[in-house]
């Protein structure tokens, strides 16, 4: 199956077993827009605990809030998203179909990536152990030829970005002959700015209505109130403040599932520091951050860091974590070091005093940011596309298994009676008394063991716990373990500390 193919399956198992609907579905759906179902949503949930107590809890001088979507627009101004949060658009005049300007030229440098790849697996296929990879790449003429026309794009397309030449992004298009995967063409407009943020009006037309914008991140909900927060606290510099919540863009090229939404959630964490140790905390951030994402056991190779060459005006140092998605590697967290750039806007546009007096310094200041900012939906989308596996069987048949990290699985334990009748249900019923406070978990008494075990495969779940008639008598029952299929016998009142080491939060956390 090609990698595309793959999405494809993976976005109809999505739906099949209740993680990711369509929004609006029955209606047709509504672009870049999606629900998250029965299983979806324990998913998403626990993700988000996950970041939340390794967040909050773990780290004594960080605290939690929740903002308001609607803010006041002058925020939007102060924080520079109504004049410079815009994506440079293209059309092609004969699909009609809308791009992204710097994505067509990221995704046309990523295939020459590939490229370079599969030339290089080639060469290690066939030179075996005696294969020097640095000598390789350093010599043979494709991969030399591809990599000077990777560097010639890329430079073009680094200084356009700096010099916000728009023009340059289109002749670079047309110079690679960039053609719309729609109509086959390179029939290609001007490249236009288009602002993201979804606009509403708040209040009657009588009162004079305002107009209003739906935030297009949650972080200024954090800067607005950091002087509530550092005052109600006590917090003293350094300091975080952490808020999971949704935010709204109006995403010109909205495709690739849950990657890019409409309306989708962040996990953002704003890290107020004194100026001058904002590279040493950007370098603390980075190593927590994917030490976060790691823990998940998830394999290290499949996160890199991307050092931004650009940087925003008031940015001295920004990086994503990337993560290798069925379509490559792509942007899954942000971190950036933000200066004093929000909240002396915010200083300015409010007339409020935002500083800070530092007691051991014996002087005020305006705080430093570093900032960690992760959506919560790319997450989800990263511990799908992983987990899902196809494994043949020893019987010659196929299973579907979800390999999600234990801690994240939206059910836990599976409890089953072999058969519906001789006191099992009644018994099974008891495990579940057991587990029930512990643990999510769905009690299954309908069809066959073994379409019962492809049932929990396919959504995810860790154990199985089968009741039998033995179990009447032992009182213990069959644990039955996804990844290996393992089964062992259980003493029932042994089940929940079993279940437990592999499954608990706090254990994920101890790893940290
Ligand atoms: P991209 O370059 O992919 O558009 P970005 O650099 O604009 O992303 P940020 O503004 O840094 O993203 O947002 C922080 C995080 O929010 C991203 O790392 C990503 O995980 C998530 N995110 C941003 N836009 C979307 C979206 N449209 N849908 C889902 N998640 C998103």
């Amino acid at each position: 199956m090609t990698q595309d193919e793959l999405f494809k399956v993976l976005v109809a198992h999505c739906k099949e077993y209740g993680f990711i609907f369509p929004s609006s579905e029955i209606y047709d759906g509504l672009a870049a827009v999606y629900d998250y179902g029965q299983m979806g949503v324990q998913l998403k949930n626990n993700i988000k605990n996950y970041w939340w107590e390794a967040m909050t809890r773990l780290n004594e001088n960080i605290v939690g809030i929740d903002s308001a979507i609607f803010m006041h627009p002058r925020i939007w101004e102060a924080s520079g998203h109504v004049s410079a949060f815009n994506d440079p658009l293209i059309d092609n005049k004969d699909s009609k179909k809308r791009y992204r300007a710097d994505v067509l030229i990221e995704d046309y440098l990523g295939k020459i990536e590939e490229k370079i790849e599969k030339e290089v697996a080639k060469g290690r296929k066939k030179f075996g152990d005696s294969f020097d990879e640095a000598q390789f790449r350093a010599t043979n003429p494709n991969v030399l030829r591809e990599k000077a026309k990777w560097d010639e794009v890329h430079n073009r397309y680094v200084a356009a970005e700096k010099a916000n030449d728009f023009a340059e992004y289109r002749q670079i298009i047309i110079d690679c002959n960039i053609v719309c995967p729609i109509s086959g063409t390179c029939n290609w407009t001007d490249v236009r700015q288009f602002n993201l943020m979804f606009s509403t009006s708040m209040g009657s037309t009588a009162d004079g209505a305002n107009l209003i914008y739906l935030r297009p991140e949650t972080a200024q909900g954090i800067f607005v109130n950091y002087l509530n927060v550092q005052k109600t606290g006590r917090m003293k510099i350094p300091f975080g403040i952490a808020q999971i919540g949704k935010a709204f863009r109006n995403e010109i090229v909205a495709r690739q599932f849950i990657f890019r939404m409409r309306e989708f959630e962040q996990m953002e964490m704003q890290f107020f520091i004194k100026p001058g140790t904002e590279l040493e905390w950007f370098k603390k951030w980075k190593e927590t951050r994917m030490k976060w994402h790691v823990n998940l056991g998830m394999g290290a190779e499949n996160y890199r860091f991307h050092d931004h060459e650009k940087l925003a005006h008031y940015a001295n140092a920004a990086t994503d974590i990337e993560f290798n998605f069925p379509f490559g590697f792509k942007e899954l967290e942000g971190i950036h070091s933000r200066t004093n750039f929000d909240l002396s806007n915010h200083q300015k546009f409010s007339g409020k005093k935002i500083e800070y007096f530092d007691p051991e310094e014996n002087t005020s200041y305006t705080p430093y940011v570093i900032e960690t900012s992760i959506g919560v939906d790319r997450m989800v989308l990263a511990v799908l596309s992983h987990s899902y596996t196809v494994e043949p069987l020893e019987n010659g048949e196929e299973r579907v298994v979800m390999r999600i990290p234990a801690p994240l699985a939206p059910i836990k334990v599976a409890v089953m009676p072999l058969v519906k009748k001789d006191g099992l249900p009644e018994l099974a019923q008891k495990v579940v008394d057991e587990l029930k406070y512990d643990f999510s978990y769905q009690y299954d008494e309908k069809d066959s063991i073994g379409k019962r075990y492809r049932r929990q495969d396919a959504i995810g779940t860790p154990f199985c716990v089968t009741v039998d008639h033995d179990s009447l008598v032992d009182g213990c029952v069959t644990v039955r373990e996804r990844d290996t299929m393992k089964q062992e016998r259980v003493k029932i009142e042994d089940l929940r500390s079993m279940i437990e080491k592999k499954v608990s939060l706090t254990n994920l956390l101890r790893n940290l």
